[in-house]
């Protein structure tokens, strides 16, 4: 199987503004080395806020970098206050959408049930479901990664997924905004289990891009990004930077 193009995906989760997206949207694309079709050895994408979305699609006009969001609602429309659905995400011109991030699933005690749900809601509007998977420090401690992670996968990903409309980011709780990360033999181990998993469980597994979350940033992104069957980044506060955002792109060639 030809080796998979790296995706880096930048969540901004609950920061910025009108003004900084503009201006790290012009950043990005000033460097988009992408754009001219040599380039980075990665595709981009940037999920901002709701309220920011229509703005920055309309700013990465001209790019090809792809626009996410950071969740969405499991039902299509109607009575389900402050809820967005995949369908308005599509029409804000996203194309994919994280679901299942270790802070919706511990601050909205989403359940892996729940995730399946807002992912197959996510597909069924066109749109990529990205998602999350990962242990927290107690259920390493007690030697669980494996298990958990499993069951993760197991029951957050929909009937129905394939190459096209799934992607998976493997982010050990511990490791997110810490400033920890996974050593290269530890996200090896499960991103190899992963791929066991997609393999037996989706239809084109093999090419079913899984991502590495948790505190990626230049100085450390040539080593994970190097890890077999790691095909990409998810990174929070280093994508808030273009520069660093961009030197974690420029490490996956
Ligand atoms: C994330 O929020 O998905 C993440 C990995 O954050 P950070 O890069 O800041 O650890």
């Amino acid at each position: 199987m030809a080796k998979l193009r790296h995706l880096v995906a930048g969540n901004w989760k609950m920061n910025g503004s009108r003004s900084m997206a503009a201006q790290l949207i012009a950043d990005l694309k000033a460097h988009d080395l992408n754009a001219g079709g040599a380039g980075l050895a990665a595709d981009l994408l940037v999920c901002p806020p709701f309220p920011y979305l229509i703005h920055a699609s309309e700013f990465l006009m001209g790019s090809n970098i792809a626009l996410g969001a950071q969740d969405c609602a499991p039902q299509e429309s109607g009575a389900h206050t402050g809820d967005v659905a995949a369908v308005m995400l599509k029409d804000c011109g996203c194309s994919h959408v994280i679901v299942g991030h270790s802070e919706r699933r511990t601050d909205h005690g989403e359940s892996s049930a729940e995730i399946a749900a807002k992912a197959k809601a996510a597909q069924a509007a066109g749109l990529i479901a990205i998602v999350c998977v990962g242990e927290t420090d107690r259920q390493r401690d007690a030697g669980e990664t494996l298990k958990v992670v499993e069951s993760q996968i197991v029951n957050s990903i929909p009937a129905g997924s394939t190459t096209a409309n799934l992607v998976i980011a493997y982010e050990p709780v511990w490791a997110i905004g810490t400033g920890r990360t996974a050593t290269a033999g530890d996200v090896e181990v499960v991103h190899a289990h992963i791929r066991k998993l997609l393999l037996a469980g989706v239809k084109g597994g093999e090419g079913v891009r899984i991502l590495y979350g948790g505190s990626v940033k230049p100085s450390n992104a040539a080593e994970l990004m190097a890890v077999p069957e790691v095909n990409g980044a998810l990174v929070g506060g280093a994508s808030l930077k273009a520069a660093d955002f961009l030197g974690i792109a420029a490490a996956c060639a």
